[in-house]
């Protein structure tokens, strides 16, 4: 029992919360007041003074970096490994109990778990079939419907049409999808947690027994909990439940995923006897920085309200910096960070957060020329890359021929000479007999289609059965090997011109790689390959690589919850881009927005930079912005602006294209025609990006990144570059 080293660095108010008696609690307090140390803390408590077993806790948090880091910390309070502790995301545990009893969930033990994108697809098909036209009934407002519905925990047949003909539509749709899913073993992201709520409440026994095992029931992050959560933690929490929930009720950010931190005060009347434990020494950062996020966030109306207030030292002035555009602005974060990481400072200490996941490739690009590595967390993730979804896809079918998203996605990739013919044949087949598209192919193979593509079908099934007939028994890297060498997928990028096929070629080695380095849980009854696909849908991206390389952290405000860097960077400070255009006219939206930069400011535990651009090129469109308006509502005196260093040239955005030529036959103020980060062509250097350009006219210059040259500096009127 080591009672002082779980009480050592705590304050009075966080050991009330942790040494508190088995009672349901509710810790409500501020950013880097030190919640989730409280929840780690707790946890050791029970486990360590009060003789809880690690088994009979459950803790729940936000992302899976942040179940590790909880894991580790638990270990390290305890000083010793707690393997049977379950910990996780709410969508990590809900699949594992529905691993566990997939017959009482009524699904089939090989179920797979669908991501956001396959989600869609899959509604596009289900249109197509139906004859819906998507311009009316838009495919991202079905799946936005459909998992709205869901995180209420409303299937099709619990929903009010209203008396409306759209809404009918909608519910009909939901009815369909559903139908889909059950008949390949689909199980998209919301249905996890909708799943599991009623495996529970429909098996009382099973529901008993979960309640009689995990008793303390440890919640990080709660005020985003959505409805279909916090029905499943109630359901769980029972009669004798002892929930200890943490959160703070100005960082909820997922109100537009269904997020209701209502659940705060109905916290407090769903369990009476709650106490409630108030945090207010802020630990993390700075005087400064502290004093500006609560300035930010004063702004919004509806709040508890929290004097948050620290020991610290004031600290530097925060540093905004106004970049001519998005280049600029990236190349102005690179720049500190080189300095920052020339100073001896690991560079993984430095974290740059964007409000959208767009923004990346700029930074990225600057990060390259600059040789600093780095990492981006989420947006596009190596398991969401199309390459790795072909190769998955026929694991998916190797493990399960009903899976039609997956059927359909490979069927004719490789080409194989399946036409779109073809395969709407099968899709009315497999409608009109409620069964695969497997079972449809094999079915109307032979007679139906035509010789060629019917001898096309049976090749690919009968390769897909050999697959799985050589794969079996292999160990699963050596299956992941076979299947992306014997799909033909290796071939088929090979012969794709250029860098993309040999990226694409990369990044299947390295999902083999990721197959290697994959330990499936041996506490989970489900072959290796399963579990790993499993893992390739819920894990998406968190286990890059070069893990353990030291690099700069990349990644939206979003996914920096709860996280803490001693430098940050804030950048696209931008109204439109931060707060976000929707909702700007929106005031709940703006609020949340606001919270959401409370989020990104408190991340910053000594330095931070707020960064925005005039001008800003995004999803190919240019903007011209202001500042946003959360800088304004920084404190003057807490702020010192930067200097725009004077070697800095103002892009020249006046340069004709003529003829696909560029010229120098400028007139000012003409069409927009180079852009930076335009692909060009020169006679002798080769391909190249435009990175930057200065003056006008006849002395109008670019400067070029050439694939095999290097950075040159050009004169337009000279160089003659084609556009590609
Ligand atoms: P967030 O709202 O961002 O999730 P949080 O309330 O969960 O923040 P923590 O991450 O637990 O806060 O703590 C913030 C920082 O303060 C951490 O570095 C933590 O180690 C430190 N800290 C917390 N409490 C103390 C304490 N009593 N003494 C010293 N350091 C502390
Ligand atoms: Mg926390």
């Amino acid at each position: 029992m080591d009672v002082t080293r779980i009480l050592e660095d705590l304050n009075d108010a966080q050991r009330t919360a942790v040494t508190a008696p088995p009672a349901p609690l509710l810790v409500i307090a501020g950013a880097g007041s030190g919640k989730t140390r409280v929840l780690t803390h707790r946890a050791a408590w029970l486990i360590d003074v009060e003789g809880v077993s690690p088994q009979s806790l459950l803790a729940v948090t936000f992302t899976n970096k942040a179940a590790a880091e909880m894991r580790g910390r638990i270990e390290s309070l305890l000083g010793m490994p707690v393997n049977h502790l379950w910990i996780g995301t709410f969508h990590g545990l809900a699949h594992r109990l529905l691993r566990r009893h997939w017959q009482e969930a009524g699904l089939p033990q090989n179920f797979q778990i669908i991501d956001s994108d396959d989600q869609q697809r899959l509604i596009k098909r289900l249109l197509k079939n139906l004859e819906l036209d998507e311009s009316r009934w838009v495919p991202r407002e079905i799946q936005y419907f459909i998992n709205a519905q869901k995180d209420e925990g409303l299937r099709p047949q619990h929903i009010d049409d209203d008396n409306d003909p759209q809404r009918r539509q909608f519910i009909a749709l939901y009815k369909s999808y559903q139908d889909v899913c059950e008949r390949g073993g689909l199980v998209d992201f919301a249905e996890l947690l909708l799943r599991a709520h009623e495996l529970w409440r429909d098996n009382p026994e099973l529901l008993a027994h979960y309640q009689a095992r995990f008793r303390h029931l440890l919640v990080d992050e709660f005020q985003d909990t959505n409805a279909i959560q916090y029905a499943w933690l109630r359901l769980l929490a029972g009669r004798d439940g002892v929930p200890f929930a943490v959160g703070d009720d100005d960082q909820s950010i997922y109100r537009w995923r269904g997020a209701r931190v209502e659940h705060i005060y109905r916290f407090q009347k769903d369990f009476p006897k709650a106490s409630v434990v108030k945090l207010e020494q802020n630990y993390r950062s700075t005087a400064t920085i502290l004093k500006a996020a609560n300035a930010v966030i004063a702004n919004n109306g509806s709040r508890m309200g929290k004097n948050l207030w620290t020991e610290g030292a004031q600290g530097e002035p925060i540093r905004i910096y106004s970049a001519y555009n998005e280049r600029d602005e990236a190349d102005f974060i690179v720049g500190r960070l080189r300095d920052w990481s020339d100073q001896g400072n690991p560079r993984a200490d430095a974290a740059v957060l964007y409000r959208s996941n767009a923004q990346s490739r700029v930074l990225e690009e600057a990060l390259i020329n600059a040789g600093l590595p780095y990492r981006v967390y989420g947006g596009l993730r190596f398991f969401e890359r199309a390459e790795i979804k072909d190769a998955l896809a026929y694991l998916r079918l190797i493990s399960n021929r009903d899976d039609d998203s997956s059927f359909e996605r490979v069927i004719n990739r490789p080409t194989r000479g399946v036409g779109a013919r073809s395969v709407e044949s099968m899709r009315a087949y497999a409608r009109a007999n409620s069964c695969s598209m497997w079972r449809a192919a094999g079915a109307i193979a032979s007679d139906e289609l035509g010789g060629r593509a019917a001898s096309s079908v049976l090749a690919f099934m009968t390769l897909i059965e050999r697959m799985a007939r050589e794969t079996q028994g292999l160990e699963l890297h050596y299956q992941v090997d076979h299947a992306i060498q014997a799909s033909g997928l290796i071939e088929f990028f090979r012969k794709e011109k250029g860098e993309r096929g040999e990226t694409k070629i990369e990044n299947l080695e390295e999902l083999v790689s990721a197959a290697k380095g994959f330990s499936a849980d041996p506490a989970e009854e489900m072959s290796a390959l399963d579990a790993f696909l499993s893992h390739a849908a819920l894990e998406a991206g968190e286990g890059q690589a070069d893990a353990w390389e030291d690099c700069v952290q990349l990644m939206t405000m979003h996914s920096a919850k709860g996280l803490e860097f001693p430098l940050v960077f804030l950048c696209g400070l931008e109204d439109g881009l931060f707060p976000h255009q929707r909702s700007i006219s929106d005031p709940a939206g703006l609020e949340e927005e606001r919270r959401l930069c409370y989020v990104g400011i408190t991340r910053a535990k000594k330095i931070l930079y707020v960064t925005h651009a005039e001008q800003r090129r995004l999803h190919g469109m240019d903007s011209f912005s202001q500042p946003s308006r959360f800088i304004a509502e920084i404190p003057d005196e807490l702020v010192e602006e930067v200097r725009p260093r004077v070697h800095v040239s103002r892009p020249v955005h006046t340069i004709t294209r003529p003829r696909g030529r560029l010229s120098s036959g400028i007139s000012p103020g003409a069409e927009l025609g180079i852009r930076l980060g335009q692909r060009v062509r020169h006679g002798k250097f080769g391909d190249g990006v435009i990175l930057n350009c200065e003056g006008q006219g006849a002395h109008a210059r670019v400067e070029v990144n050439f694939e095999t040259a290097g950075t040159k500096w050009l004169v337009l009127g000279y160089a003659n570059l084609d556009l590609m």
